[in-house]
């Protein structure tokens, strides 16, 4: 297909969405048919396949496990633990059955929260499909998170249950994962009924009585558990998932069943050429988006194997990732930015010692894919790398070059194009006026309903909703995603950053806000700012600057160390390490307007070494010459 005939199929998926959503709804079964395709009469919330009822276990094990049941459907490879595991459909179908028992045994009911505190193993996946098995809500929660971000987690879900284990590993190092959860579990007011251990013999922990429970010694009175899908609306919740915006309180990004799983089946389709029979690799985790759409619910969809890596880019050696594309035949692979520059720091012959033959595309996402690092990895590959840019709250790629439809090249710093179904816009973030000509910046916004897959609403609050994300102008809504973009001539668009307080670190997105409020939980802090600065490797890292109680103790090198430790502890303990800042200076004053603004921008430029810009709103400018004193230092 060319680039003019992938021009007719997205014309058509926006101008007749029924006709063309109700095509793709073949791409799964349904037990009962839907009686409407789209009901967006409570607009901005839209409602697909109304009246339906299908189960996204059905689509994505049990339909295979009858067709295809001795097919790999999920390979699990730790180079921590040094172990590889392959279950068959057949067999995921009789593992997710035997954990679908177990949280029955243990209470669970259809709409229920599961809250999924795991490392990479394949138990996490089995809790996953069991919840949608049984209509549970599962929310997973990422390893990373420490106990605060988990207790305010669980304490907005809800759970009933808890499912963890007792550690992960990271760089052969174990991270134990019980004592964190034990300790959100103490703080949260909300307290499950009870909590499921999977225990790897890792970490030693402590067993609370009457609350928790082990899986290995359910496991065999399950066995044999026979649990038939429960067929659910279409509408109904299949899980939430906790993403940071510009408050400190995280979101629950709430998705529903047949529209995610019409949405994921489609996109493996037409954007990632996925085909049956072949095996998906995605280097993310379970606890990120892409590790919901494209670990486990996506490759399955398709009847896909899916590659599950617990373990480094970089070890044993950083040409691990190759090897197991070599050796499990993957066709299409999935990561990120991130991790691409971090294998540029090694020899590049790791990318050509493997026989990638088998590899059809590699797709980046999640955060600016840079030209360098496009070019780097596109040379020692020779192979396409596709950019594609969506969020959280979509569930799928917003822009990018559907694979499965078009060969046309991609162009180095841009995602591609809108995909089917997305209405993009860019708008003046003022006027709400939409930008026609090309090269003009804007905001990126999507014309509602969004597609099927994305956000159905914030978990339990359907103002903040509407009030976060949509814009209503001359009787049309429109979502914002927050970021600025552009438009080429082409119609090729380049995201050009956040137009709020969200930072992407390492691909992982963060709210400054989140790590303000930890940081100046300490006695010591009187007011603090955190914001976004370029990093070479991360894409971005957090900085903070903090106004301390007593001047004097910022004044005091040694004083201002000692405290910049406790507050990196502070932070790994409540948030977790990948919210920790790479640097807490201590400052007389924080650079704000007459109006007591924090000018965040300018405190971000400097941090950057790039001129401040417009200072005339400042109240102290001696805050900001004092702050770049800091930085030169
Ligand atoms: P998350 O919800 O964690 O996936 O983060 C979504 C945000 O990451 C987007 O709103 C963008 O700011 C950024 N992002 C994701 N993918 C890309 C991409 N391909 N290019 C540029 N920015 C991206």
């Amino acid at each position: 297909m060319s680039t003019t005939d992938y021009t007719s199929f997205y014309q058509r998926s926006v101008q007749d969405p029924e006709g063309f959503w109700r095509e793709q709804a073949a791409l799964i079964d349904w037990h009962t048919p839907f009686n409407e395709v789209c009901d967006y009469t409570q607009a901005p919330f839209a409602r697909w396949f109304v009246g339906g009822t299908t189960n996204l276990c059905h689509n994505a094990v049990d339909r295979h496990a009858q067709q295809r049941p001795d097919a790999a459907a999920l390979i699990w490879v730790s180079t921590e633990v040094k172990q590889e595991r392959i279950y068959s459909f057949a067999q995921l179908h009789r593992e997710v059955q035997t954990m679908a028992a177990i949280l029955q045994k243990l209470g669970v009911q259809r709409g229920d929260r599961v809250l999924i505190y795991m490392p990479m193993i394949p138990e996490a996946a089995f809790a996953m499909l069991a919840c949608a098995r049984i209509g549970a809500i599962h929310s997973v929660v990422f390893g990373g998170f420490a106990s605060h971000a988990l207790a305010n987690r669980i304490d907005d879900a809800q759970p009933k249950l808890v499912i963890s284990a007792d550690a992960g590993s990271r760089g052969g190092k174990v991270v134990p994962y019980k004592p964190l959860l034990d300790e959100a579990l103490e703080r949260s007011a909300h307290r499950p009924q009870a909590v499921l251990m999977v225990d790897r013999g890792l970490a030693a922990f402590e067993h609370v009585a009457g609350r928790d429970h082990d899986y290995a010694s359910l496991h065999p009175q399950h066995a044999q558990a026979e649990v038939p899908c429960t067929w659910l609306e279409s509408n109904e919740i299949s899980y939430t998932l906790y993403t940071s915006g510009t408050t400190g309180k995280p979101k629950g990004v709430q998705r529903d069943v047949g529209g995610y799983a019409v949405a994921l089946a489609a996109s493996m389709k037409y954007i990632f050429d996925g085909r049956a029979g072949e095996t998906y690799f995605s280097t993310s985790d379970i606890g990120w988006v892409v590790g919901h759409s494209y670990i486990v619910y996506g490759p399955l969809l398709a009847g896909m194997a899916t590659l599950m890596y617990e373990g480094l880019p970089v070890q044993p050696d950083a040409g691990i990732w190759w090897e197991l594309v070599a050796r499990h035949r993957v066709t299409v692979m999935f990561s990120a930015p991130t991790a691409v520059r971090v294998l540029k720091k090694h020899d590049p012959a790791h990318l050509s010692q493997h026989d990638l033959s088998s590899l059809r595309a590699l797709f980046l996402a999640g955060e600016p894919l840079d030209e360098p690092t496009a070019r780097w990895i596109s040379e020692g590959l020779g192979k396409p790398i596709i950019d594609n840019y969506w969020q959280t709250e979509t569930g799928w790629p917003i822009l990018t070059l559907a694979r499965g439809l078009t060969d046309a090249a991609p162009k180095l710093g841009s995602p591609g194009v809108p995909m089917y179904g997305y209405r993009v816009q860019l708008i003046d973030e003022n006027t709400g006026e939409a930008l026609q000509a090309a090269q003009q910046k804007g905001l990126l916004v999507i014309e509602g309903p969004l597609p099927p897959g994305c956000l159905q609403t914030v978990w339990g609050d359907n103002d903040r909703f509407v009030r976060t994300y949509w814009r209503e102008q001359g009787g049309r809504h429109y979502y914002s995603t927050f970021d600025w973009a552009l438009r080429d001539e082409d119609g090729y668009y380049y995201i050009l950053g956040r137009s709020d307080d969200v930072i992407n670190v390492a691909g992982h997105r963060l709210g400054t806000r989140e790590i303000e409020e930890c940081l100046s939980g300490h006695p010591a802090v009187a007011e603090v700012a955190v914001v976004g600065v370029a990093d070479a490797l991360k894409g971005q890292v957090a900085m903070a600057f903090a106004v301390l109680r007593d001047p004097a103790r910022a004044a005091t090198p040694q004083l201002a160390q000692a405290l910049e430790v406790e507050l990196f502890k502070r932070v790994d303990a409540e948030l977790g390490a990948v919210a920790r800042p790479s640097r807490v200076h201590c400052c007389s004053a924080l650079p704000k307007t007459r109006s007591g603004k924090l000018l965040r921008r300018a405190l971000q430029a400097l941090a950057e070494g790039r001129d401040p810009g417009d200072l005339s709103t400042i109240e102290d400018p001696s805050a900001l010459a004092h702050i770049q004193d800091l930085l030169r230092r």
